[in-house]
């Protein structure tokens, strides 16, 4: 994600970070959650934390891949020639063990799924046979393991099943419910508690008085973390007050793997972030040569990582996108925690600061040869309406000025092109 050549060299002298930096300082004190023994149905879409060993073959015995009867191939060559009669001796049936075996000139009745009898090897279709009382008549030679599903022919005992690192989706679950791993240990979603500041807020179902904004922020980083797979706790909005917004905080931390705040980490006068946790070293404040998102907290509160982003909506995507959304992959063990990206030719300029790695908000789409990006709306940081038509995010580098009409550009898909 935004790896720019020239990146580091604008690090300097400004005392701001390039977004490399930026992300590499928070991904460096992040570590995955500790493992968690769970049942699978809460294990899907985790991390494997300790690969899961087959106790036994899978399937666990032999069984009959038709309705016929079990017979011996060796009674049965002679068939090719002229039919040959053999004993009906019983019948095995599904789900218990067969009563008897197959001796020499016999055959047992078998349906699909039902354990292969002792002494028999192969299996007889029902089509391939006449019934003459209490006897089987049979047409055709069977090799020697014919319509025989073996034991041990998905897996054998001893062989991994799952490897530690893999996610777990549905042919994982699948295979450890037959392996009889009704609980495996997965690296545990995070809970992060969403907090909203701003004396300006209020709830959406609220019409604003004059002057006051929808706290929009929330419920945007309530779809961002789910969609990322950790679990969001909505805190509320907490007005621009120290003592207030610190106490908040600290009543959640029983509660909260991590913590995402928005507002109240730029210069203004009333930051509530900064000073709540600032001058307790516990969260620093970092400016980064990105647009939007600027100015950035991270840090640790009583060990719990603490992400402080700006107000406007677009930054807090954009910020959710660059550093949060990777640090929580790494909590849940994930290894690559990039979103997936293309390369697009641009179907208008865009322009950003000079210095500054730009987030351009895309629609990206296929074109005659190759895909296409248009952006959805101006850059204001404000414009929330430009990130909600877009499935991407365009990476202008520092050096680049103007990205022209034509001109090729990476983008990060935050969205399936299809949805
Ligand atoms: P701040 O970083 O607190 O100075 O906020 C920057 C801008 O973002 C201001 O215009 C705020 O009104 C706006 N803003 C802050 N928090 C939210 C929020 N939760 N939802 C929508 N807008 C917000
Ligand atoms: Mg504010």
């Amino acid at each position: 994600m935004a790896v720019t050549p020239h990146a580091h060299d604008h690090a300097s002298g400004d005392g701001l970070l390039s977004v490399e930096e930026a992300r590499e300082r928070i991904l460096s004190r992040i570590e995955p959650l500790a493992p968690l023994d769970v049942p699978l149905t809460e294990a899907h879409g985790c991390v494997l934390a300790r690969e899961v060993v087959a106790e036994e073959d899978i399937p666990s015995f032999a069984s009959s891949a038709m309705d016929g009867f079990a017979v011996r191939a060796a009674d049965v060559a002679a068939a090719r020639a002229t039919p040959v009669e053999l004993r009906i001796v019983g019948r095995a049936l599904i789900g218990r063990a067969p009563e008897g075996t197959v001796g020499h000139g016999e055959a047992m009745r078998i349906a699909t799924g039902a354990p292969i009898p002792a002494g028999a090897d192969a299996v007889i279709p029902i089509e391939d046979c006449e019934v003459v009382g209490e006897r089987v008549r049979v047409l055709a030679p069977v090799p020697e393991g014919k319509h025989v599903r073996p034991a041990g022919e998905d897996l054998r005992a001893g062989e991994v099943l799952v490897p530690a690192g893999r996610r777990l989706g549905a042919p994982e679950l699948g295979l450890l419910a037959a392996a009889g791993a009704a609980q495996v240990s997965i690296f545990p979603r995070p809970r992060v508690v969403v907090l909203s500041t701003g004396d300006e807020l209020v709830e959406p179902s609220r019409r604003p008085a004059f002057g006051q904004v929808r706290d929009s922020n929330a419920y945007l980083l309530y779809g961002a973390l789910r969609e990322a797979g950790a679990i969001p706790v909505l805190a509320g909005i907490v007005p621009d007050d120290v003592d207030r917004f610190r106490e908040t905080v600290l009543s959640y931390l029983i509660q909260a793997d991590a913590f995402v705040s928005s507002g109240g980490v730029s210069v203004g006068e009333r930051d509530v972030v900064k000073a709540a946790f600032f001058r307790r070293g516990e969260v620093e404040f970092f400016r980064v040569a990105m647009q939007p998102g600027m100015p950035q907290g991270f840090g640790h509160i009583e060990g719990k990582p603490y992400f402080g982003l700006p107000g406007n909506p677009v930054s807090v995507f954009v910020s959710f996108e660059v550093f949060i959304r990777p640090a929580l992959l790494k909590m849940m063990g994930r290894r690559q925690l990039a979103r997936p990206e293309v390369v697009a030719r641009l179907e208008e300029d865009v322009s950003g600061p000079r210095g500054k790695t730009q987030f351009a908000r895309v629609l990206v789409r296929p074109g005659p040869d190759g895909w296409l990006a248009r952006p959805t709306g101006g850059r204001g940081s404000n414009l929330i309406g430009t990130v909600a038509r877009a499935n991407g995010l365009a990476v202008i580098p520092p050096e680049v000025e103007t990205a022209p009409a034509g001109s090729e550009v990476r983008v990060m898909l935050f969205r399936a092109l299809e949805e």
